[in-house]
């Protein structure tokens, strides 16, 4: 396991001969595929927390506007617990209209130092850890441990266990030099609530106060939009959906550009949402209902069996897959992928061989998808990982593979070009967009400081 904090700072040559064998393949290969020569560069980006934190608007429902009055009242309120006049800013962003770019809390004005108590410490897991950084609470099924002293509305500090080693309602001290802290909170469960037999565990465990990374924290109701990465709103916008296409989102839970694709067509039309597991098909009817979209239909299916079906039509709405070739306006492939482009990452223990697993599978979904689009129809991939594989040799083997398919610019362009000597033309790699450590706008920062993506998009034409 990667634990990328104890990488910075040293050399090459010092990092590379301290990791095991597995480790040193992925840390070369993230180095060559986001063309950097310094570890500690890349590992303080996978550390940090992107400084802005953005929203997406459901502006099916609502207006950019009412949701940063909305933001902003309860940032006020929070101003006055932090003792300070000014809040972060909030403002629509200048190219996407339907998101809006929140600021950070100056971390540098306060003494965010741990508690000097050992008995009031929280231990939370790494995905816990991740969320709170970006700006959540701690929720009750982060939690590992709590100190058994620790009463509701206490102070309390919270720390990631980044050496997964403590054990769930560890009862101890947990004296771990590894643990990070992340920050302070007051306590809204007591030990023995969070850890009773047979108790169902839900709710805020910790309400934070404050975080290293001075993400702000603010709530929401569903209807009116919700936290996504600047790439990941923007990949709706490059599929560029029309009112009245028929859409299809080949990987869609939980949901997130489903949703925003649904909006953007202002309810109408139709978009069929597929997921291989179940539970997560409930997750996108959930997220369809609370932002109020009725023109979705999601089912439980493998994308790569989607097609060579006779797919039934009534009331002008296509039913259950499979279905037709030549049926979809537009494809969005949001491919598994070996999510190495997330943000920030207290550790990374994938391996080389679980990383080489994905090119196979986005492979069985392109061939699919190809079939399923109508003849001029377009088809946007995207995956949230750094590496060529999944990414730049993927559209290479594309183009390749389908003679009609035909590469066009992955607009708007806002994140970097793709890497040259992937197997992709210098024009094509201006024609993609990808969005990693080695991308920086200073004009707009939260267009790059901000997770890592890939975005290209294809035409399909009749014949070459
Ligand atoms: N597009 C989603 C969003 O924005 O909310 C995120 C999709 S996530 C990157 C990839 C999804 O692909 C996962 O939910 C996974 O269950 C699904 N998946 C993996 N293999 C699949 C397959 N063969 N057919 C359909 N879905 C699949």
């Amino acid at each position: 396991m990667i634990n990328w904090s104890l990488l910075i700072g040293n050399s090459n040559l010092e990092v590379l001969s301290r990791l095991k064998e597995s480790e040193k393949n992925i840390v070369k290969k993230l180095l060559m595929d986001v063309s950097l020569t310094d570890i500690t560069k890349l590992a303080h980006w996978y550390v940090s927390t992107p400084t802005y934190t953005t929203v997406r608007i459901n502006t099916f429902k609502t207006t950019v506007e009412h949701v940063i009055e909305v933001i902003k009242l309860q940032l006020c309120k929070q101003s006055v617990d932090h003792g300070v006049n000014d809040i972060p800013s909030v403002k629509q962003d200048s190219l996407l209209k339907d998101c809006i770019v929140i600021g950070c809390w100056d971390v540098n004005r306060k003494l965010l130092q741990p508690l000097n108590k050992k008995q009031n410490e929280v231990i939370i897991d790494i995905p816990c850890g991740v969320s709170v950084l970006r700006g959540a609470n701690v929720f009750a099924p982060g939690v590992m441990a709590m100190s058994p002293s620790v009463k509701e509305g206490d102070f309390v500090t919270v720390y990631a266990d980044v050496s997964k080693k403590c054990l769930k309602g560890f009862l101890k001290y947990y004296d771990d030099p590894y643990k990070k802290y992340i920050g302070l909170g007051i306590a809204k469960m007591t030990r023995k609530s969070l850890f009773e037999i047979n108790r169902q565990q839900i709710g805020i465990a910790v309400e934070m106060k404050e975080t290293v990374s001075g993400v702000p924290s603010f709530t929401l109701p569903p209807e009116l939009g919700l936290l996504q990465n600047y790439p990941s709103i923007l990949c709706s916008h490059v599929l560029n959906p029309q009112s009245e296409d028929l859409i299809l989102d080949m990987c869609a839970a939980p949901g997130n550009k489903t949703t925003h694709i649904a909006s953007l067509m202002k309810g109408k039309g139709q978009i069929i949402a597929l997921d291989k597991t179940e539970k997560k098909i409930e997750r996108i009817k959930e997220n369809c209902k609370n932002q109020h979209l009725n023109n979705v239909s999601a089912y439980v299916f493998d994308a790569t069996k989607a097609f060579d079906g006779n797919c039934i039509t009534e009331r002008g709405r296509v039913k259950a897959p499979p279905y037709n070739e030549n049926t979809f306006d537009r494809i969005l492939l949001d491919a598994p992928c070996s999510a190495l482009g997330q943000r920030p990452q207290l550790s990374q223990s994938l391996s080389f061989k679980q990383a080489d697993s994905f090119p196979l599978l986005q492979k069985r979904l392109f061939k699919a998808a190809v079939k399923l689009l109508k003849p001029n129809g377009t088809l946007v991939f995207s995956t949230c990982t750094l590496l060529v594989t999944e990414n730049e040799s993927m559209v290479s083997w594309v183009l390749n593979e389908f003679l009609d398919l035909q590469l066009v610019p992955a607009e708007p362009i806002v994140g970097g070009p793709g890497n040259k000597n992937c197997g992709l033309t210098e024009e094509q790699c201006h024609l993609v967009q990808k969005f990693g450590p080695s991308y920086c706008n200073s004009s707009f920062p939260h267009q790059s400081d901000t997770v890592g993506f890939f975005i290209a998009k294809f035409k399909k034409i009749k014949s070459r």
